[in-house]
């Protein structure tokens, strides 16, 4: 084998994602907005974080919305704030980023994993509705699992990837067995059902993120908690601050979860345009599914599915892939960014060893784990560069 095989230059680079050509049109109006703000010298729990959890709230069709410090912050706020602890458990998805169950840790419950759905990868009600009717029992109002003893409190489903999970069985499931609902949409701002119903407006509180990589992006951390529920609303705005109504005055142990002035400063800016960026991801996506029924790549590659008649807002366009490893590979070769969101399903990983899960627990979110690849969808990218998307793609199986 040569030791020096010259790699020829690829043709076109094709970045998972590129935040600058989304700033350059916004820097005047971004720079002013910050400038405001530093003039002001009022850097915590300013006009523009109230600004900007009124629109966000509205957005998210709530009524309240308390600015935190990130999408993380945000999850534990809402188990914080339902009083979720020691000896509760909370419902959802071992598919999904690590914050999801890591926060239900943290606040002393336990995750308890049941099985996504193949086809939206988000969690699958009839997983839930079997796990609870094979090892849950009713004890007055409250619902236990019998294997563990812990008390089930709520669910926490995951709007996956900007398509929203199938929350009217869920809710249902939550009704029938008195249980919270935590939306993690931190990747789904706007997301909508077929009855245009979005994210967040489900449950008891919906969690966004502002990651510069989701949708709407802060420049650094940034989330929220809409609700509908005045009386959560409230608390979550005393947690938020240690706990602390009056100032100094604690009757609940809270922290500091404060959402910066100036980053609401920058999304305030950045909401206006969140529309046309989602209908730029939706258009990208349209062209990409096009653009594999013409590469007719036979079982290859499965194109996301969003169902008929949803707002999916694609914060990721994800492929299952055959050979997905050497795909990914080749792809780097070729200049296309992509990422593996997630590669290892949460009941798999080292801390969460004390669940005491193997391989073959969730069969489902093992093999999407091993399947799946995100390819790059941001609004900005070109007709001609998706096209080298699929083309670079369709290489690799033909080779
Ligand atoms: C990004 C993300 C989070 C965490 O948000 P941060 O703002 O990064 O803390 C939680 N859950 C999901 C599904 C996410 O994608």
């Amino acid at each position: 084998m040569p030791a020096t095989k010259p790699q020829p230059k690829p043709a076109m680079q094709v970045p998972l994602l590129d935040l600058k050509p989304q700033y350059r049109p916004l820097a005047a109006e971004i720079q002013a907005a910050i400038e405001k703000v530093c003039a002001s010298q009022g850097f915590i729990l300013g006009p523009a974080v109230k600004e900007l959890e009124a629109s966000v709230a509205a957005y998210s069709q709530c009524r309240y919305g308390i600015g935190v410090s990130s999408g993380t912050d945000a999850l534990l706020l809402a188990l914080m704030a339902l009083e979720i602890g020691p000896g509760d458990e909370v419902i959802t998805s071992p598919f999904t980023f690590f914050a999801t169950a890591g926060t239900i840790a943290r606040a002393g419950a336990r995750p308890i994993f049941c099985d996504i759905d193949p086809v939206s990868f988000n969690l699958s009600a009839p997983a839930v509705e079997a796990f609870i009717a094979k090892h849950c029992e009713r004890r007055g109002s409250n619902l236990f699992n019998r294997n563990t003893g812990g008390r089930i409190k709520a669910l926490m489903p995951v709007h996956l990837y900007g398509q929203n999970a199938d929350m009217v069985p869920l809710m249902d499931l939550a009704r029938r067995y008195g249980l919270r609902v935590i939306e993690d949409a931190a990747q789904a701002i706007g997301a909508e059902d077929a009855d245009h119903k979005r994210a967040c407006s489900y449950g008891d509180v919906g969690c966004l993120s502002f990651f510069p990589t989701k949708n709407l992006g802060a420049f650094g951390d940034a989330g929220m908690c809409v609700t509908n529920d005045t009386a959560l609303a409230e608390r979550m705005d005393i947690l938020r601050v240690h706990g602390g109504k009056p100032k100094y005055y604690h009757s609940l142990i809270g922290g500091n979860f404060r959402l910066d002035e100036l980053q609401a400063a920058v999304l305030n800016v950045k909401l206006k345009h969140l529309d046309t960026w989602t209908a730029g991801r939706q258009h990208n996506a349209a062209f990409y599914d096009a653009a594999f029924e013409r590469a007719a790549l036979g079982d290859a590659v499965q194109k996301p599915h969003a169902v008929l008649g949803v707002r999916h807002i694609y914060n990721q366009y994800v492929i299952r892939a055959r050979d997905r490893d050497r795909l990914r590979a080749h792809l780097a070769t070729a200049g296309v960014g992509s990422e593996i969101y997630y590669p290892i399903p949460l009941h798999l990983q080292q801390c969460f060893a004390y669940l005491n899960h193997k391989a073959g627990d969730y069969p489902q979110s093992e093999r999407a784990a091993e399947e799946t690849l995100a390819l790059p969808i941001f609004p900005e990218l070109t007709e001609i560069q998706l096209q080298y998307v699929v083309d670079s793609i369709a290489e690799f199986y033909r080779a």
